[in-house]
């Protein structure tokens, strides 16, 4: 049997991070991978499929929408939809193979299976044909991910009732797309399909979207969209899906508890995601898990059993790849005995809609909430001469400060490119930069970074382009 220092079950971006950092770090270490692909849902069914149809409907949109204004014309514009989906393939393949290659590189032993626990240091990879192999090791990682949820009366036939995953191999564009649901996947697909033609209905139970972002950029977020065509009905509860073959039905009560029928040929359950500890064998080690079915951790990771460690969207926290990541490294390292940390407070959230949607840190309603006094500076993005070069003019940047320190607490972003500017927000947090800092650095002219210096110019009182 072969012996290993660590075993990593599940190769998603918590897993695969982990197995490198781990052996970077000396140690011998195992992934077990359920499927035949590496990458788990971020690279097979999540970011990166979502990413390649967002950035093609874009495209296809922008040709449309805003070439003729740029002084191009193109004539018989038109959407090759299965070349569409046998692009975003090739990106997932390409993708995940580069996952292949770096276990290679750092001579992790790749086991295809599901990985189930025997004992603490003993695991069983029973593999698609039945057969099995055992493996022992001295720690386990485990990192594997979630699923998609549901509605208790929503049966998922996944042909017209879909979830995430079918949404991005689609073999047609639906006319008639219902979004149950108004988070960060369910807008993000709403726009793949509205951009491409398909009338998109976004429901959502609360009375905003995006809940838990800071209300600046749900309203904002919501009028851009809305501009775009995507209808929204918040404040509506969903009682029913009904499944007629080619056509589905959804009813849902307004908030004066009026009950609306929403007809169309899809329709997607983005409700949010569960953990996935199926197989695992969880009960043959007594690992605990929380009543959300998240796997129980100390802040150092580490389950009730000690050897045991786990990251990514099995655990507590926000369900984002680069979250599991920054798992992956830490509990690595721990192993190792080193003393690494992580700041959740600076872990940032993306929307990839257009515009993009960005933030990190505290909200201004948390902090109303907790009665800190702070300042704040926004900037729209209508006054930045590099968004009207692009005619990209909807959004804005909010900077929200400590009244007395200085020191920023919160970054809000809506606009073009925010999902790449958020990085300096997290970098001057990490530092603990005050607004000044960043209003006295210089950002390249013309940028739209120029917007978050003018955002901190702003929480002083001295914006120069507003
Ligand atoms: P996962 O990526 O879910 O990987 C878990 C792996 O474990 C899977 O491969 C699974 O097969 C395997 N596994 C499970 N059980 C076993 C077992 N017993 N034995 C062996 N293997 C097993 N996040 C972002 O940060 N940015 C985005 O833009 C983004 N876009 C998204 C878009 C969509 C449509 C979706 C669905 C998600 C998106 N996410 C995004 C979320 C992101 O995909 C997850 O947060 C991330 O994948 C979590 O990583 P993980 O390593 O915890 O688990």
């Amino acid at each position: 049997m072969s012996k290993y220092d660590v075993a990593v079950i599940g190769s998603g971006p918590g897993g695969y991070v982990a197995a490198i950092r781990c052996a970077q770090l000396g140690l011998k270490t195992a992934i077990i991978e359920k499927y035949n692909t590496l990458g788990g849902t971020c690279l097979n069914v999540g970011c990166i499929p979502s990413k390649a149809l967002l950035d093609s409907s874009h495209h296809y949109y922008d040709a449309k929408k805003h070439f003729t204004t740029h002084g191009i014309d193109v004539q018989g514009l038109e959407i090759n939809f299965e070349q569409m989906i046998t692009r975003k393939n090739e990106v997932v393949a390409q993708t995940s193979g580069g996952i292949n290659y770096l276990m290679d590189k750092n001579k992790i032993d790749m086991f295809q299976g599901i990985g189930s626990f025997i004992d603490a240091t003993h695991i069983k990879i029973t593999k698609q044909d039945g057969s099995s192999e055992e493996i022992e090791a001295s720690k386990t990682i485990i990192a594997t991910g979630s699923k998609p949820s549901t509605l208790p009366f929503i049966e998922l036939d996944k042909k017209r009732v879909i979830t995430s995953t079918e949404a991005l191999s689609l073999t047609e564009i639906p006319k008639h797309l219902i979004v149950i649901g108004g988070g960060v996947i369910g807008l993000e697909l709403g726009s793949v399909y509205s951009r491409l033609g398909s009338q998109v209905s976004v429901i959502e139970y609360m009375p905003t979207i995006t809940p838990g972002m800071d209300a600046m950029l749900s309203k904002e977020l919501q009028k851009s969209l809305k501009k775009q065509g995507v209808k929204f009905f918040t404040s509506h509860k969903v009682t029913s899906v009904v499944n007629n073959g080619d056509e589905v039905v959804v009813t849902a009560d307004n908030k004066k508890g009026i009950p609306t029928e929403f007809k169309g040929d899809y329709t997607l359950i983005s409700v949010g995601r569960k953990p996935y500890t199926e197989g695992l064998g969880l009960e043959n080690v007594g690992i605990k898990v929380t009543d959300r079915g998240q796997i129980e951790t100390n802040e150092h990771l580490q389950t009730n059993v000690s050897n045991i460690y786990a990251i990514g969207d099995v655990v507590k926290g926000a369900m984002l790849a680069h979250k599991a990541e920054e798992e992956g490294t830490m509990v690595a390292e721990l192993i190792a005995g080193q003393k690494p940390h992580i700041d959740y407070n600076l872990i940032p959230g993306v929307v990839y809609t257009w515009p993009e949607v960005a933030c990190v840190g505290k909200t201004e309603e948390q902090l109303k909430e907790a009665g800190v006094n702070y300042k704040s500076g926004q900037f729209a993005m209508r006054a930045l001469g590099r968004a009207r070069a692009s005619m990209d003019i909807d959004g804005q940047i909010k900077v929200l400060a400590d009244a007395e320190t200085d020191e920023i607490l919160g970054v809000h972003m809506i606009g073009a490119r925010a999902a790449d500017m958020i990085a300096e927000a997290v970098i001057a947090m990490e530092f603990r930069a005050s607004s000044e800092d960043i209003a006295r650095s210089s950002h390249a002219h013309p940028t739209f970074t120029e917007a978050f210096k003018e955002a901190c110019l702003a929480v002083n009182d001295r914006a120069i382009h507003s």
